[in-house]
């Protein structure tokens, strides 16, 4: 047994929101044997196992009794392909130095992406979107270790079952996999995506020729609107949106838009309706209101933030006075986005 094992490990500086937590067991693992040894541990002390990347998609509501494992592998290699550069980065890479590195190496598709936190390894697990750009866009393929099997295995960008905001890694079918290396098929050629009005107008406003704008004033772009939006987690521990857009059938959505004919909305391919939950919340007089030590983002409606050393009971129940009144409200039900442990 080479692998370290902490006993009652504290979980708040290793997540976004630094709610305090701690995990009954917990080691941090930089390659697949340790992983392999740390997963032995636990099947030994018959710890339920609990995978941990950067721990800004995931909300502690009290201690872990299991065992944390935390992805720290690193690794960053290309492989040329033609048009194409196929980069395999390992789960415990940081996804915004990820970004970065491959803007450096002329390297494209994933520069709308930038300044999300997190790891490499969770970013197919929610398949991370921002600014007109989905992983799955350049996903070609992720290594996972199966426990099923006890084995490595590669699945395919569509085995991944990549969705708005989810995958199969979120669903008890995946469960048993653990993403170790995460394969993107980028270009070699720039091909800025413009798709956001806010991008496309911010870009107008600094003078760029859009006809000619390359993916470093893009990227630039997203991380400057980015960083006005969004509170910085460090001053303002977040877990970024806590809501998903809920999606609701046609039929519904044409009542909602009846009674409330600006409520942001967008057609979906399927025939559902996305509507935006930050509109949803901020109707609802939640922008900018305060629970004791945890509140609702005075910019962004559906960023809760723990302020004071909130707990994760209090961070939930502010949640669900949320849900609550929108359901009341709108009919609507939100779900929650980030992953409530
Ligand atoms: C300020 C802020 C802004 C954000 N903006 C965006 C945004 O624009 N778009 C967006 O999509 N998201 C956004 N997020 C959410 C978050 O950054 C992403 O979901 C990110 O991919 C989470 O990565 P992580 O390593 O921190 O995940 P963690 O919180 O560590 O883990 C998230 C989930 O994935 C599982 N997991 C982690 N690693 C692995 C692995 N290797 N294999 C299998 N399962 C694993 C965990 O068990 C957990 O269930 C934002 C968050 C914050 C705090």
């Amino acid at each position: 047994m080479t692998v370290a094992v902490s006993r009652e490990y504290a979980l708040a500086p290793l997540t976004t929101l630094a709610l305090p937590a701690t995990a009954a067991h917990f080691c941090a693992v930089t390659d697949v044997e340790s992983l392999i040894q740390a997963l032995d541990y636990a099947k030994q002390q018959h710890l339920p196992v609990l995978l941990l990347g950067g721990g800004s998609n995931t909300v502690f509501s009290g201690d872990y009794p299991g065992m944390v494992i935390h992805l720290a592998m690193t690794g960053v290699r290309q492989e040329a392909q033609g048009q194409n550069c196929l980069v395999h980065a390992a789960a415990g890479e940081n996804w915004n130095a990820l970004v970065e590195h491959c803007l450096g190496k002329g390297l494209y598709g994933i520069e709308n992406l930038i300044a999300i936190p997190g790891s490499v390894g969770a970013a197919p697990v929610q398949n991370i979107g921002a600014y007109g750009v989905e992983l799955a866009e350049v996903l070609e393929s992720v290594t996972v270790w199966d426990r099923q099997t006890a084995s490595l295995r590669q699945l395919s960008a569509q085995d991944c079952k990549l969705a708005y905001r989810d995958s199969l890694f979120k669903s008890a079918e995946g469960a048993h996999y653990i993403i170790v290396e995460v394969c993107l098929r980028l270009h070699t050629e720039p091909r800025p995506v413009l798709s956001y009005d806010i991008v496309k107008n911010t870009l107008l406003e600094q003078g760029v020729d859009l006809a000619t704008v390359s993916p470093e004033q893009v990227s630039a772009c997203v991380a400057r609107i980015r960083g006005a939006r969004l509170p910085n987690y460090q001053l303002e521990p977040n877990a970024g949106s806590f809501f998903k857009n809920p999606l609701i059938p046609e039929e519904e959505a044409r009542s909602l838009l009846q009674r409330w004919p600006d409520a942001a909305h967008w057609p979906m391919p399927d025939g559902q309706v996305k509507l935006a939950a930050a509109w949803l919340v901020e109707q609802c007089g939640w922008k900018g209101q305060r629970m004791g030590p945890v509140g609702v983002h005075p910019r962004q409606s559906i960023v809760l933030v723990n302020y004071d050393n909130g707990s994760g009971a209090e961070l939930m129940a502010l949640a669900g006075a949320i849900q609550l009144d929108v359901r009341e409200t709108f009919g609507v039900s939100l779900e929650i986005e980030p992953r409530v442990v």
